[in-house]
């Protein structure tokens, strides 16, 4: 298969992280701001940033419901930070109520916005990956961390007792931001998994 087409999420965030990583692990990267644009694409990142002005722009530009449609049907997606939590099923101390953080489904997950504490908080750890050759450097910034995950969620990495990547199908999600370190392994193997080759370890 060719270079897969993937969308980055370009409404507020780290898109143009998102954008070089995925080039230099080998995808045909592009920006998505409206659905004609999220339909064309064979997977979509959403990027880190803040969820609920994320969840505020997709409701606003109407693209809320067509991307959770897009989910439910199947489509591959890769989300940190603010992204894993928009990927949830459910979210806890998801914000202001009608400025809060809407989860849009993509993995059997619940996820807490904020856990590991406010921007003072923030950490940088080498941590275990499952299906990584070696520990990967993890940036958490204001990370969430999933509480509870279904059956057929795969739990990748954890921190502080929690999970932090974790993926369903084709659909993953870190609480940290690879896309702020030099390390592609984790986008490579988000491209390798739109290619149907999952099962291949990503080396270093
Ligand atoms: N705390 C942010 C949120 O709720 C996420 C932070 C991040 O993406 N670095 O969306």
């Amino acid at each position: 298969m060719s270079a897969p087409r993937i969308g980055v999420l370009a409404l507020q965030g780290d898109t143009r992280e998102h954008l070089a990583a995925l080039r230099e692990a080998g995808a045909d990267a592009v920006t998505v701001r409206r659905l004609v644009e999220l339909e064309s694409v064979d997977g979509l990142v959403i990027p880190g940033g803040e969820s609920t002005a994320m969840s505020h722009l997709l409701r606003e530009l109407d693209l809320l419901e067509p991307l959770r449609a897009l989910l439910a049907d199947g489509m591959p997606a890769y989300g940190s930070c603010a992204g894993m939590i928009l990927l949830a099923s459910e979210i806890l101390d998801a914000g202001v109520p009608g400025r809060e953080a809407l989860p849009l489904g993509g993995i059997d997950m619940t996820v807490r916005r904020n856990a590991f504490g406010r921007q003072v908080d923030s950490f940088e750890d080498d941590i275990a990956f499952s299906g990584l050759d070696s520990d990967i450097h993890a940036v958490f910034i204001r990370a969430p961390w999933v509480e509870r995950v279904g059956p057929s969620v795969e739990v990748l990495a954890t921190a502080a007792g929690h999970p932090v990547a974790v993926r369903q199908g084709k659909v993953l999600a870190t609480s940290f931001h690879p896309e702020m370190t030099g390390d592609r392994r984790v986008h490579a193997l988000f491209v390798a998994s739109l290619r149907g080759e999952d099962r291949e370890e990503q080396a270093g």
